[in-house]
Protein backbone atom coordinates (compact mmCIF):
# COMPACT_ATOMS: atom_id res chain seq x y z
CA UNK A 1 0.00 0.00 0.00
CA UNK A 2 0.74 3.55 -0.60
CA UNK A 3 -0.20 6.21 0.93
CA UNK A 4 -0.03 9.77 -1.07
CA UNK A 5 0.06 12.75 1.20
CA UNK A 6 -1.40 15.91 0.45
CA UNK A 7 1.13 18.67 -0.96
CA UNK A 8 2.89 20.60 1.56
CA UNK A 9 2.49 18.26 4.35
CA UNK A 10 5.17 18.99 7.35
CA UNK A 11 6.58 16.21 8.57
CA UNK A 12 4.31 16.98 12.22
CA UNK A 13 1.50 16.50 10.99
CA UNK A 14 1.94 12.92 9.97
CA UNK A 15 2.96 11.41 13.54
CA UNK A 16 -0.13 10.50 14.66
CA UNK A 17 -0.74 8.35 11.44
CA UNK A 18 2.66 6.95 11.65
CA UNK A 19 2.05 5.83 15.44
CA UNK A 20 -1.16 4.42 14.28
CA UNK A 21 0.93 2.41 11.61
CA UNK A 22 3.56 1.30 13.78
CA UNK A 23 0.66 0.44 16.57
CA UNK A 24 -0.42 -2.30 13.98
CA UNK A 25 3.42 -3.27 12.96
CA UNK A 26 3.84 -1.81 9.54
CA UNK A 27 6.58 -0.93 8.57
CA UNK A 28 6.43 2.97 7.15
CA UNK A 29 9.01 4.12 3.96
CA UNK A 30 9.56 7.08 3.15
CA UNK A 31 9.59 7.62 -0.45
CA UNK A 32 11.50 10.96 -2.13
CA UNK A 33 9.84 12.49 -4.97
CA UNK A 34 7.89 15.70 -5.63
CA UNK A 35 4.83 13.78 -4.19
CA UNK A 36 5.15 13.07 -0.56
CA UNK A 37 4.34 9.75 -0.22
CA UNK A 38 4.73 6.53 2.42
CA UNK A 39 4.84 3.04 1.45
CA UNK A 40 3.78 0.56 3.84
CA UNK A 41 5.25 -3.02 4.00
CA UNK A 42 4.78 -6.00 6.72
CA UNK A 43 0.89 -7.55 7.57
CA UNK A 44 -1.52 -5.04 6.16
CA UNK A 45 -4.27 -7.59 5.82
CA UNK A 46 -5.83 -6.26 9.13
CA UNK A 47 -5.14 -2.26 8.32
CA UNK A 48 -8.74 -0.45 7.38
CA UNK A 49 -8.19 2.22 4.29
CA UNK A 50 -10.60 3.99 5.82
CA UNK A 51 -8.67 4.56 9.23
CA UNK A 52 -5.21 5.26 7.22
CA UNK A 53 -8.13 7.87 5.33
CA UNK A 54 -9.42 9.40 8.52
CA UNK A 55 -6.19 11.20 9.09
CA UNK A 56 -5.63 14.58 7.85
CA UNK A 57 -2.69 14.10 5.81
CA UNK A 58 -3.55 11.56 3.48
CA UNK A 59 -4.61 12.51 0.16
CA UNK A 60 -5.06 9.34 -1.70
CA UNK A 61 -4.05 5.17 -0.31
CA UNK A 62 -3.52 3.31 -3.60
CA UNK A 63 -3.08 -0.85 -3.04
CA UNK A 64 -0.44 -1.56 -4.95
CA UNK A 65 0.04 -5.30 -5.79
CA UNK A 66 3.41 -5.90 -7.32
CA UNK A 67 6.19 -4.98 -5.04
CA UNK A 68 7.62 -2.35 -7.36
CA UNK A 69 5.41 0.40 -6.38
CA UNK A 70 7.44 3.14 -7.74
CA UNK A 71 8.76 0.98 -10.91
CA UNK A 72 5.44 -1.01 -11.34
CA UNK A 73 2.51 -0.19 -14.44
CA UNK A 74 0.35 0.06 -11.59
CA UNK A 75 0.91 3.47 -10.30
CA UNK A 76 1.93 4.78 -13.73
CA UNK A 77 -0.16 3.47 -16.27
CA UNK A 78 1.80 6.25 -19.06
CA UNK A 79 5.31 5.08 -20.32
CA UNK A 80 7.58 7.25 -18.68
CA UNK A 81 9.30 9.87 -20.87
CA UNK A 82 12.68 11.66 -19.88
CA UNK A 83 14.23 14.55 -21.27
CA UNK A 84 17.99 13.76 -20.41
CA UNK A 85 19.93 17.13 -21.04
CA UNK A 86 17.72 17.53 -24.48
CA UNK A 87 17.41 14.01 -25.40
CA UNK A 88 13.70 12.32 -24.82
CA UNK A 89 13.89 9.00 -23.90
CA UNK A 90 10.76 6.15 -23.15
CA UNK A 91 7.07 7.12 -25.11
CA UNK A 92 8.30 6.02 -28.25
CA UNK A 93 11.75 7.78 -28.39
CA UNK A 94 14.72 5.64 -29.43
CA UNK A 95 18.01 6.18 -27.55
CA UNK A 96 21.33 4.83 -28.56
CA UNK A 97 24.02 4.78 -26.61
CA UNK A 98 27.44 4.33 -28.03
CA UNK A 99 31.12 3.90 -27.51
CA UNK A 100 33.71 1.78 -26.13
CA UNK A 101 33.78 -0.39 -23.22
CA UNK A 102 36.55 1.73 -21.73
CA UNK A 103 37.71 5.12 -22.21
CA UNK A 104 41.99 4.57 -23.24
CA UNK A 105 43.16 7.82 -24.13
CA UNK A 106 41.92 11.01 -25.81
CA UNK A 107 42.35 9.91 -29.26
CA UNK A 108 40.38 7.24 -29.09
CA UNK A 109 37.38 8.90 -27.14
CA UNK A 110 37.46 11.82 -29.61
CA UNK A 111 37.65 9.46 -32.61
CA UNK A 112 34.62 7.40 -31.25
CA UNK A 113 32.39 10.04 -30.02
CA UNK A 114 32.71 11.68 -33.54
CA UNK A 115 31.91 9.10 -35.40
CA UNK A 116 28.94 7.67 -33.42
CA UNK A 117 27.45 11.25 -33.32
CA UNK A 118 28.03 11.04 -37.39
CA UNK A 119 25.95 7.96 -37.48
CA UNK A 120 23.37 8.97 -35.19
CA UNK A 121 23.85 7.96 -31.59
CA UNK A 122 22.64 10.35 -29.21
CA UNK A 123 24.51 9.68 -25.99
CA UNK A 124 27.94 8.41 -25.65
CA UNK A 125 28.78 5.43 -23.32
CA UNK A 126 32.74 4.74 -22.18
CA UNK A 127 33.65 3.14 -18.71
CA UNK A 128 36.25 4.85 -16.70
CA UNK A 129 36.41 2.57 -13.82
CA UNK A 130 35.74 -1.04 -15.14
CA UNK A 131 34.61 -3.98 -13.28
CA UNK A 132 36.90 -6.75 -14.77
CA UNK A 133 36.64 -10.42 -13.52
CA UNK A 134 40.89 -10.84 -13.36
CA UNK A 135 42.36 -8.32 -11.10
CA UNK A 136 45.53 -8.06 -13.53
CA UNK A 137 43.37 -6.79 -16.48
CA UNK A 138 42.74 -3.19 -17.52
CA UNK A 139 40.12 -1.59 -14.77
CA UNK A 140 40.25 1.79 -16.34
CA UNK A 141 41.25 5.25 -16.46
CA UNK A 142 39.80 6.34 -13.22
CA UNK A 143 39.03 9.86 -12.86
CA UNK A 144 41.06 10.73 -15.95
CA UNK A 145 38.77 8.82 -18.08
CA UNK A 146 36.00 11.03 -16.59
CA UNK A 147 37.57 13.82 -18.15
CA UNK A 148 38.32 12.48 -21.32
CA UNK A 149 34.18 11.81 -21.17
CA UNK A 150 33.74 15.37 -20.63
CA UNK A 151 35.98 16.27 -23.09
CA UNK A 152 34.66 14.42 -25.80
CA UNK A 153 30.74 15.45 -24.45
CA UNK A 154 32.02 19.03 -25.20
CA UNK A 155 33.26 18.73 -28.43
CA UNK A 156 30.27 16.43 -30.05
CA UNK A 157 27.56 17.82 -27.35
CA UNK A 158 26.64 13.94 -26.63
CA UNK A 159 25.67 13.27 -22.99
CA UNK A 160 27.50 10.85 -20.93
CA UNK A 161 26.97 7.52 -19.94
CA UNK A 162 29.85 5.81 -17.42
CA UNK A 163 29.64 3.20 -14.82
CA UNK A 164 30.07 3.98 -11.27
CA UNK A 165 31.54 1.33 -8.71
CA UNK A 166 31.83 2.55 -5.15
CA UNK A 167 30.30 5.15 -3.28
CA UNK A 168 33.67 7.24 -2.88
CA UNK A 169 33.12 9.33 -6.65
CA UNK A 170 29.16 10.19 -5.87
CA UNK A 171 29.72 13.45 -6.08
CA UNK A 172 32.23 13.49 -8.86
CA UNK A 173 29.52 11.54 -10.66
CA UNK A 174 26.61 14.02 -9.67
CA UNK A 175 28.84 16.98 -11.21
CA UNK A 176 29.99 15.44 -14.38
CA UNK A 177 28.14 12.79 -15.59
CA UNK A 178 24.56 12.89 -17.09
CA UNK A 179 23.44 8.95 -16.94
CA UNK A 180 25.09 6.72 -14.00
CA UNK A 181 25.28 3.47 -15.47
CA UNK A 182 24.81 0.82 -12.64
CA UNK A 183 26.61 -2.92 -13.78
CA UNK A 184 25.41 -5.95 -14.06
CA UNK A 185 27.45 -6.84 -11.13
CA UNK A 186 26.21 -3.95 -8.89
CA UNK A 187 22.78 -4.47 -9.92
CA UNK A 188 21.97 -5.68 -6.08
CA UNK A 189 24.52 -3.57 -4.37
CA UNK A 190 21.55 -2.19 -2.54
CA UNK A 191 23.60 0.64 -0.71
CA UNK A 192 25.33 1.59 -3.76
CA UNK A 193 21.82 1.40 -5.15
CA UNK A 194 20.08 3.41 -2.76
CA UNK A 195 22.89 6.45 -2.65
CA UNK A 196 22.84 6.97 -6.49
CA UNK A 197 19.13 7.19 -6.09
CA UNK A 198 19.55 9.98 -3.45
CA UNK A 199 21.74 12.02 -6.66
CA UNK A 200 18.17 11.80 -8.17
CA UNK A 201 20.31 11.62 -11.56
CA UNK A 202 19.51 9.88 -14.44
CA UNK A 203 20.22 6.00 -14.09
CA UNK A 204 21.04 3.30 -16.56
CA UNK A 205 20.81 -0.24 -14.63
CA UNK A 206 21.79 -3.32 -16.13
CA UNK A 207 19.96 -6.61 -15.37
CA UNK A 208 22.23 -8.72 -13.24
CA UNK A 209 23.94 -11.87 -14.73
CA UNK A 210 21.80 -14.20 -13.12
CA UNK A 211 18.61 -11.78 -11.95
CA UNK A 212 15.18 -12.17 -12.67
CA UNK A 213 13.17 -9.47 -14.22
CA UNK A 214 11.28 -9.37 -10.90
CA UNK A 215 14.93 -8.60 -8.64
CA UNK A 216 15.87 -6.05 -11.39
CA UNK A 217 12.25 -4.41 -11.20
CA UNK A 218 13.03 -4.64 -7.46
CA UNK A 219 16.79 -3.08 -7.90
CA UNK A 220 15.18 -0.40 -10.10
CA UNK A 221 12.58 0.12 -7.30
CA UNK A 222 15.20 0.57 -5.11
CA UNK A 223 17.13 2.91 -6.70
CA UNK A 224 13.92 4.80 -6.96
CA UNK A 225 13.28 4.82 -3.51
CA UNK A 226 16.17 6.71 -3.14
CA UNK A 227 14.38 9.79 -4.75
CA UNK A 228 15.98 8.94 -8.46
CA UNK A 229 13.17 9.03 -11.20
CA UNK A 230 15.05 8.46 -14.41
CA UNK A 231 15.78 4.82 -14.50
CA UNK A 232 16.72 3.32 -17.74
CA UNK A 233 16.42 -1.03 -17.61
CA UNK A 234 18.79 -2.61 -19.69
CA UNK A 235 19.01 -6.42 -20.61
CA UNK A 236 22.56 -7.02 -20.85
CA UNK A 237 22.24 -10.65 -21.66
CA UNK A 238 21.73 -13.88 -18.81
CA UNK A 239 24.09 -16.70 -17.80
CA UNK A 240 22.32 -19.91 -19.42
CA UNK A 241 24.25 -23.33 -20.45
CA UNK A 242 24.91 -22.05 -23.69
CA UNK A 243 28.59 -21.15 -24.41
CA UNK A 244 28.29 -20.42 -28.28
CA UNK A 245 27.38 -16.71 -27.14
CA UNK A 246 29.13 -15.11 -24.24
CA UNK A 247 25.40 -15.06 -22.38
CA UNK A 248 22.14 -15.36 -23.94
CA UNK A 249 20.37 -12.41 -24.76
CA UNK A 250 16.81 -12.47 -23.10
CA UNK A 251 14.86 -10.66 -25.82
CA UNK A 252 11.58 -11.80 -24.12
CA UNK A 253 12.47 -9.33 -21.35
CA UNK A 254 11.79 -6.40 -23.59
CA UNK A 255 7.94 -6.98 -23.57
CA UNK A 256 7.54 -8.59 -20.06
CA UNK A 257 9.34 -5.13 -18.59
CA UNK A 258 7.32 -3.05 -20.34
CA UNK A 259 4.29 -5.04 -19.34
CA UNK A 260 5.19 -4.78 -15.35
CA UNK A 261 7.07 -1.20 -15.70
CA UNK A 262 6.83 2.02 -17.36
CA UNK A 263 10.48 2.75 -17.58
CA UNK A 264 12.21 2.79 -20.27
CA UNK A 265 13.78 -0.78 -21.76
CA UNK A 266 17.72 -0.90 -23.39
CA UNK A 267 19.04 -3.89 -25.25
CA UNK A 268 22.99 -4.17 -24.80
CA UNK A 269 23.42 -6.27 -28.03
CA UNK A 270 27.13 -6.52 -27.32
CA UNK A 271 27.64 -7.86 -23.63
CA UNK A 272 24.50 -10.15 -24.61
CA UNK A 273 26.84 -11.78 -27.12
CA UNK A 274 30.18 -11.25 -26.83
CA UNK A 275 31.19 -11.31 -30.75
CA UNK A 276 31.06 -8.37 -32.91
CA UNK A 277 29.01 -9.65 -35.57
CA UNK A 278 26.25 -10.92 -33.63
CA UNK A 279 25.62 -7.29 -32.53
CA UNK A 280 23.43 -6.46 -35.61
CA UNK A 281 20.87 -9.03 -35.92
CA UNK A 282 20.22 -8.99 -32.24
CA UNK A 283 20.34 -4.90 -32.32
CA UNK A 284 17.75 -5.27 -35.17
CA UNK A 285 15.46 -7.99 -33.17
CA UNK A 286 15.68 -5.25 -30.08
CA UNK A 287 14.30 -2.73 -32.25
CA UNK A 288 11.64 -5.36 -33.55
CA UNK A 289 10.31 -6.51 -30.23
CA UNK A 290 9.96 -2.65 -28.95
CA UNK A 291 13.27 -1.48 -27.08
CA UNK A 292 12.92 1.70 -26.21
CA UNK A 293 17.15 1.75 -26.95
CA UNK A 294 20.63 0.45 -27.12
CA UNK A 295 23.43 0.57 -26.16
CA UNK A 296 26.56 -0.67 -28.23
CA UNK A 297 30.00 -1.20 -28.07
CA UNK A 298 32.20 0.77 -30.87
CA UNK A 299 35.79 0.85 -31.09
CA UNK A 300 37.82 2.50 -33.67
CA UNK A 301 40.44 -0.49 -33.43
CA UNK A 302 39.01 -3.52 -31.94
CA UNK A 303 41.36 -5.88 -32.62
CA UNK A 304 43.61 -3.49 -30.09
CA UNK A 305 40.58 -2.51 -27.94
CA UNK A 306 42.32 -2.70 -23.47
CA UNK A 307 38.74 -4.46 -22.60
CA UNK A 308 35.93 -6.04 -24.54
CA UNK A 309 37.06 -6.11 -28.66
CA UNK A 310 35.75 -9.04 -29.44
CA UNK A 311 32.01 -7.54 -29.17
CA UNK A 312 33.15 -3.92 -30.20
CA UNK A 313 31.97 -3.13 -33.72
CA UNK A 314 34.20 -0.73 -36.17
CA UNK A 315 32.50 2.60 -36.75
CA UNK A 316 31.77 1.89 -40.09
CA UNK A 317 29.43 -1.54 -38.91
CA UNK A 318 27.63 0.96 -36.22
CA UNK A 319 26.72 3.21 -38.92
CA UNK A 320 25.29 0.10 -41.22
CA UNK A 321 23.44 -0.96 -38.29
CA UNK A 322 21.77 2.59 -37.18
CA UNK A 323 20.34 2.55 -40.75
CA UNK A 324 19.16 -0.82 -40.57
CA UNK A 325 17.34 -0.13 -37.39
CA UNK A 326 15.79 2.71 -38.53
CA UNK A 327 14.04 0.84 -41.02
CA UNK A 328 13.16 -1.76 -38.77
CA UNK A 329 11.67 1.17 -36.57
CA UNK A 330 9.51 2.33 -39.56
CA UNK A 331 8.48 -1.04 -40.42
CA UNK A 332 6.76 -1.93 -37.78
CA UNK A 333 5.56 1.96 -36.95
CA UNK A 334 1.78 1.84 -36.76
C1 LIG B 1 29.79 -2.42 -19.62
O1 LIG B 1 28.76 -1.85 -20.00
O2 LIG B 1 30.93 -2.17 -20.06
C2 LIG B 1 29.68 -3.52 -18.62
C3 LIG B 1 30.71 -3.86 -17.84
O3 LIG B 1 28.48 -4.10 -18.64
P1 LIG B 1 27.82 -5.20 -17.67
O4 LIG B 1 27.75 -4.58 -16.32
O5 LIG B 1 26.48 -5.43 -18.31
O6 LIG B 1 28.70 -6.43 -17.73
MN1 LIG C 1 32.24 -3.91 -22.01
Amino acid sequence: MIIILKQNVQPEDTVTLRQALSRRGVVVQDIAGDTPMLGLAGDLSELSEDDVARHGCVDKIVRVREPYKLAGRSFHPEDSVFDISGRLVGGGNFAVIAGPCSVESEEQILSVARDVKGAGANFLRGGAFKPRTSPYAFSGLGLDGLELLKLARGKTGLPIVTEIMSPEYLDQFAEDVDVIQIGARNMQNFTLLRQVGALKKPVLLKRGLSSTLDELLMAAEHVMAGGAREIMLCERGIRTFETATRNTLDLSAVPVLKARSHLPVIIDPSHATGFWHLVEPMALAAAACGADGLIIEVHNHPEAALCDGAQSVTPQVFRRIMGKVERIREAIAS
